[in-house]
């Protein structure tokens, strides 16, 4: 069943990773996803191919957060991919994906001031200002999914300023949560666990090992797993459910 059929959604950093299977996974729903990029362009065609190989529809965006005028630039595209692909101008669905992350092994007396700017703008700024904008365009009934982290409630002292920035995030999900409530508009956050998104850590046989058993199920999430509970708070099932945190950490949290 195509349970979003005639739906628009974007995918903030659908170039790869949890983004491309959320926006495949929507499009398998019968969404136009609009596949959002901030540096590589010829990955996010990849999804889109991927997209329309599985029969579905969509186009790519490009702009990198963090960068004055971003948000404008992303949503001069959009509008004009919908208006192209769908004749107006409406975005059902927004999906806060797209991350800065701090590098493996960072320990918080090195963190410096511009890194905090540089996360905090793409991680809880941008999504902050995209929400803002989009909600000229999401009609009553939409849906906002904000990508949050297992490491907002799990210490992590590496990932200090990048838990703080997705603790951030999920105040945007549980504020706005009451706020868009009259127009029936859900927003809510997902929180993965380690995902293996085809980057070279996640390959590494030691660090894979050692990286499993964080889980209850004693290996890592796959894009798709996450990506599923996306697709859910998406859809119109999910309509009881706004300014919650759903758990997508294969029982990381469990303790
Ligand atoms: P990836 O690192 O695989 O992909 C990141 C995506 O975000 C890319 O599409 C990238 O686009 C885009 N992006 C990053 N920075 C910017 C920017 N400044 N402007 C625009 N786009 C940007 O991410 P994952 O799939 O691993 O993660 C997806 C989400 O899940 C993130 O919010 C992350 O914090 C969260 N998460 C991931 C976990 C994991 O283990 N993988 C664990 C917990 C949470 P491009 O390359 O084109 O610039």
């Amino acid at each position: 069943t195509s349970t979003l059929s005639g739906k628009t959604a974007l995918v903030t950093g659908s170039s790869r990773g949890i983004g491309r299977a959320t926006a495949l996974g929507l499009a398998r729903e019968g969404a136009l996803a609009a596949v959002h990029y901030g540096r590589d362009k010829q990955a996010a065609q990849q999804t889109v191919d991927l997209i329309e190989k599985d029969g579905g529809r969509a186009f790519a965006v490009g702009a990198e957060l963090g960068t004055p005028g971003a948000v404008d630039q992303l949503f001069h595209q959009l509008e004009a991919g919908l208006r192209e692909h769908a004749d107006e101008t409406v975005l059902d669905i927004l999906v806060n994906n797209a991350a800065a992350t701090t590098p493996a092994g960072s320990v918080p007396e090195e963190v410096s001031a511009e890194q905090i700017d540089e996360i905090f703008a793409v991680n809880a700024k941008a999504p902050f200002l995209l929400v803002q904008r989009a909600l000229g365009l999401i009609p009553d009934g939409g849906r906002i999914i904000n990508i949050s982290s297992a490491v907002t409630r799990m210490a992590e002292p590496s990932q200090v300023v990048y838990a703080m920035s997705k603790g951030a995030l999920d105040q945007l999900t549980l504020h706005f949560a009451r706020h868009l409530a009259p127009r029936h508009i859900t927003v809510n956050s997902v929180l993965p666990g380690l995902t293996d998104n085809g980057s070279a850590v996640f390959q590494m046989p030691g660090a894979r090992e050692q990286m499993s058993q964080l889980s209850a199920f004693k290996r890592l999430g796959e894009p798709e797993e996450v990506a599923n509970v996306v697709v859910f708070l998406a859809t119109d099932r999910s309509r009881w459910i706004t300014g919650a945190s759903l758990d997508a950490t294969g029982g990381s949290l469990l303790g």
